[in-house]
């Protein structure tokens, strides 16, 4: 399959469950799944949402297959009396509901394994429409389902419906609905790999900027760019003939984009954060960190003590300003640092100095103010630095947390001389 061939590919998304439609719960799923069958070249033309009613559902389908080759859906999968996805599948297909054993089988294991009696109830989710198939679930008991439905174009349309829970449907879309979309295109490009970029440091017209026709929409590999409060994200998405194929092509990218952007590169990964590149450096240097955070905020403590379990965080502290740390030593302020990280049996002490508050601030972005970084580092070894940073109150405090972490890296990593004119020189 070409891209070209993909572009033609008209695709609808469809979230099922009153919870959407009451507004109790944010449609995450659609979004997710319009950004991936946009990386297949596919073009998501319609997001439908509708509630747990089974007349309203079979409409949602028979709309969808007329004007759509592709429909994936998510929601109502499960054995209670509001999941009806299979009874409006069966309905709209005009086939009925018949039982497949296999599927039975995996279900009870799972409740076996679990040690737990299987709900009556549960032997639904072993009935499919005549003539589909069952997407394989890893994760639960509810199991997709793939079925054609007859519609207003040439062929008919397939409907790939997947659990709602998030995580199962994310793993049955790549596992298998990405697979059977690629087949079905018929073409030689079989295999599709992803790999995550992951930057800080300039924002994202910058950005855009620098990597010019690198992010282009019909280049192949695509590159995707998304930014989520100041970390930017390149999604790099490689269709091929093989595994192999796939791999030397987002290498390439991944060759070019370095050599445009290479240092504002922090490491890769969906969830990697600056955070983590940071333990990373210090881990393999054997180091360890503790932090200390004035004002409003203690987002790094808290994006560390996310990391788990491990020797290169010593802890985090804040407090409103370095008078109350002075005062739990009962030290001059300018000594209370060096023994602060002395004390917690650390190498490099962050200071961040500080966040602004929040309170009152309402929608409004903040004006840029001034926000310190210190480091004392081992061998008498200190730095700061003075940066202007202001945004959404939304984000405003990850951003300052990130560009302290950014800076402490290069610091850590000995990018950064040593300032013998910093205000907390003396030890
Ligand atoms: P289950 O077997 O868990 O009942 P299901 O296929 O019936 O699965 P739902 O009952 O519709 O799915 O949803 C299960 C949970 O998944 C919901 O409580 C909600 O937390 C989450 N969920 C459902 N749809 C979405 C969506 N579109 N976006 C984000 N989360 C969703
Ligand atoms: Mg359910």
């Amino acid at each position: 399959m070409t891209d070209d061939a993909n572009s033609n590919l008209i695709a609808e998304v469809i979230s099922i469950g009153d919870e959407m439609t009451s507004g109790a719960r944010l449609d995450t799923n659609t979004q997710w799944l319009s950004r991936r069958l946009g990386e297949l070249g596919a073009h998501v033309a319609f997001h439908s949402t509708v509630g747990d009613t089974l007349s309203d559902n079979v409409d949602v389908f028979r709309i969808a297959a007329s004007r759509a080759h592709v429909v994936v859906c998510t929601g109502g999968l499960g054995p209670t009396r509001d999941d009806l996805t299979r009874q409006a599948l069966s309905d709209a297909s005009g086939r009925p509901l018949v039982f497949e054993a296999s599927a039975m089988e995996h279900i009870e294991s799972l409740f076996a394994r679990r040690q737990r009696q299987m709900p009556e109830r549960n032997k639904i989710q072993a009935m499919f429409p005549e003539g589909s198939r069952s997407i394989f679930n890893p994760q639960g008991t509810a199991p997709g389902i793939e079925i054609e439905l007859d519609g207003g174009r040439d062929k008919p349309a397939v409907i790939y419906a997947l659990p709602g829970v998030p995580a199962e449907m994310k793993r049955m879309f790549d596992d298998t609905v990405v697979p059977s979309i690629l087949r079905r295109g018929g073409g030689q490009q079989t295999h599709i790999e992803h790999e995550v970029m992951k930057f800080f440091g300039v924002g994202e017209s910058d950005m855009e900027q620098r990597l010019g026709e690198m992010i282009a929409r019909d280049r192949s590999p695509r590159v995707g760019i998304t930014v989520s409060s100041a970390t930017i994200s390149l999604r790099i998405t490689a269709m091929g003939e093989s595994k192999e194929t796939c791999r030397d092509q987002i290498e390439a990218t991944r060759n070019e984009i370095l050599q445009r952007v290479g240092e504002l590169h922090f490491g890769d990964g969906e969830k990697f954060e600056l955070q983590h590149a940071v333990h990373q450096s210090l881990s393999e240097a054997g180091q360890k960190l503790v932090t200390v955070e004035l004002g409003r905020s203690a987002i790094l403590a808290d994006w560390f003590a996310a990391i788990g379990e491990t020797d290169a965080y010593r802890g985090g502290f804040c407090f409103a300003t370095l008078e109350e740390l002075a005062a739990v030593f009962q030290v001059p302020i300018e000594t209370s640092l060096e023994l602060l990280r002395q004390r917690t049996n650390a190498d490099w002490l962050l200071l961040v100095d500080q966040y602004p508050s929040l309170e009152a601030t309402g929608d409004a972005a903040l004006p840029a103010a001034e926000v310190s970084f210190h480091v004392l580092g081992p061998d008498q070894q200190r730095s700061m630095t003075k940066t202007r940073l202001g945004g959404h109150p939304s984000i405003i405090h990850a951003r300052i947390g990130k560009a302290a972490l950014a800076w402490f890296r290069d610091v850590q990593r000995g990018n950064i001389a040593n300032d013998e004119s910093s205000p907390l020189a003396t030890s």
